[in-house]
């Protein structure tokens, strides 16, 4: 891997290349990796000195928020391992390819005293993904500002970079939100941001105050457990918890631990309470806060305080350039395929995907911001791109119609895409053929046809020829699901099938259930 200063001559110089992603982030590594697969060219940039983008800071303290289990149902590198492996990049093309070295990477590099990787285990993951797999990135180079341009082949981006100017038709930026956000209340300049925590023993014996009852803040909380004399955080809402939202919505059962202390009275206080300013006294701080259930002012003497507030996307002049962003952290406005959905040709990778909200059925979000959910995001990005830029992108295999019902049912059983991004993603087979030109029609009793995994909204809201998709959807009561979505004559039908207490859906009753709401579509059985 190509260090800056090192003896490796540096990848990409600048210059005209096909597509630029920014970023060496897991999310630009796994979208690097897909483009690689299908032959899209394309150069890669990041500021960092070597990959793991977040991941080479961040957690600050213990272990990450997301698993990888050794010993998992399926057996290491299969695809249905993917299910119990968080963290590990995919290696594969969604298929049951035979299992090399390059899948499942975390496994070899925990040390196998819990299933949540440390902070180093991911950064060590994510650089030996990218060494095995042979994704390779400018490193050093940071990307400084954006222009457009006509070209001979149309309109193209200019990206003015520390090293120089890139031209492409297509850029991908996966360069986080990990930027730190801070609310305009007064006297929040005067206090440390998440990003800028200082080692756990420079708390030792200090009065904390943490502003912010997300995760990140929580993460703190617990990681400055056996630090800090007393932790107080404080936002105006209540926490909730994962196991009260039945979701990866609210704070992780792994940093519920400052929860029970503050029940014991053990030292953590978490309050409702609005922050009304901050001072800086001669002591240290005082937060002066105001109660959210009766309004009562209560000032908090501390040491030293911290905004867990939130986190940005860094995309500097994007705005400018046409770049609708919403929200407070700043995320781009999208497509079903991350495209910008205001200046095409900018497409975005890794967790910035969240910003595509999907279906958001029982209002639960995806898992696009996480490793976990937004490296298949990255395989169907990659394969969108392929094809819309490059006329590239992967066959469309054909499904006899009597094996239609055994793999929708099989997908909803074990396909790690749609449990890891329950509700967001589906399996879609489509009754088509591909006419002269690559253009699709729709054929009258056309052959099955597998599309892949795709983002649901898109199935649901474009319209196209006769298909069924699945999908695996959890409720806010914690029901989880298969979900069978059938598209006839333009029209789409929902069908809820039951839950199993061990989420065997790929049972005889399953595919029967299949069968019936397919009634002979397709002559499928
Ligand atoms: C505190 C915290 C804890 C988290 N814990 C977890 C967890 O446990 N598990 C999990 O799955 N997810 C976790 N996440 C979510 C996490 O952000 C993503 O899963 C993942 O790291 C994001 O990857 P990414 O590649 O999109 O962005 P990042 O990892 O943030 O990488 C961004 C890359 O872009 C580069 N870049 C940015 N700006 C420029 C520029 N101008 N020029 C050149 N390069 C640039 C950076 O150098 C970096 O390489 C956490 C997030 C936070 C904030």
């Amino acid at each position: 891997m190509a260090e800056v200063g090192g003896p490796v001559e540096r990848p990409f110089p600048p210059g005209d290349y096909p597509l630029v992603v920014v970023g060496s982030g897991p999310g630009a590594i796994q979208v690097s990796y897909c483009l690689k697969r299908l032959g899209v060219d394309h150069a890669v940039l990041s500021r960092d000195p070597a990959p793991g983008g977040m991941f080479r800071r961040f957690p600050f303290f213990q272990r990450l928020l997301s698993w990888t289990k050794p010993y998992a149902p399926a057996r290491r590198g299969e695809r249905a391992f993917e299910r119990y492996d968080w963290n590990s990049l995919l290696a594969r093309g969604g298929d049951d390819t035979p299992i090399t070295d390059d899948q499942a990477v975390m496994v070899d590099l925990m040390d196998g005293t819990s299933e949540f990787p440390s902070r180093p285990e991911m950064e060590a993951g994510i650089a030996e993904f990218a060494r095995r797999t042979g994704v390779v990135v400018r490193y050093g180079c940071t990307w400084e500002s954006t222009t457009r341009e006509e070209g001979p082949d149309g309109v193209r981006f200019v990206l003015h970079t520390s090293d120089g100017t890139y031209r492409a038709r297509v850029l991908v930026f996966a360069v986080g939100v990990a930027q730190a956000w801070q609310p305009d209340t007064p006297g929040m300049d005067l206090v440390a941001h998440y990003v800028d925590t200082r080692p756990a023993a420079d708390y030792a014996g200090k009065r904390l105050f943490i502003i912010g009852k997300q995760n990140s803040g929580f993460e703190l909380a617990n990681g400055l457990l056996s630090y800090a004399q007393r932790i107080v955080l404080a936002s105006p809402r209540p926490a909730r918890t994962s196991v009260e939202t039945n979701s990866l919505v609210g704070i992780r059962a792994r940093y519920v631990q400052p929860v029970e202390d503050h029940i014991m009275a053990s030292g953590v206080f978490i309050l409702n309470a609005a922050i009304e300013r901050v001072e800086a006294v001669e002591s240290g701080f005082v937060v002066h806060t105001r109660g959210s259930a009766d309004g009562s002012p209560l000032p908090v003497e501390a040491d030293a305080v911290i905004a867990a507030t939130g986190f940005t996307a860094p995309l500097l002049d994007l705005p400018a350039l046409g770049v609708t962003t919403f929200g407070q952290s700043r995320l781009p406005a999208m497509t079903d395929f991350w495209e910008s959905a205001t200046m095409p040709g900018i497409y975005f990778a890794g967790t910035i995907m969240q910003g595509a909200k999907g279906p958001l059925k029982y209002g639960i979000p995806s898992n696009s911001g996480a490793v976990h959910g937004a490296r298949y995001n990255a395989r169907i990005l990659a394969r969108h791109i392929a094809e819309q830029h490059f006329d590239g992108g992967p066959a469309r295999p054909p499904v006899p119609p009597d094996g239609v019902a055994a793999y929708l049912a099989r997908e909803a059983f074990e396909a790690p895409e749609l449990w890891n991004q329950k509700g967001y993603l589906a399996r879609v087979l489509t009754l088509d053929d591909a006419a002269p030109g690559g253009k699709r029609r729709h054929a009258a009793g056309g052959a099955w046809r597998d599309d892949g995994i795709l983002p649901l909204a898109h199935f649901a809201d474009v319209g196209g020829p006769d298909a069924a998709a699945i999908a695996v959807e959890g409720d806010q009561a914690g029901v989880i699901r298969p979900a069978l979505y059938i598209r006839r004559r333009g029209v789409v039908t929902e069908h809820l099938l039951d839950p199993h207490p061990l989420h065997a859906f790929a049972s005889a009753d399953y595919r029967a259930a299949i069968v019936a709401a397919l009634a002979g579509l397709g002559g499928a059985s």
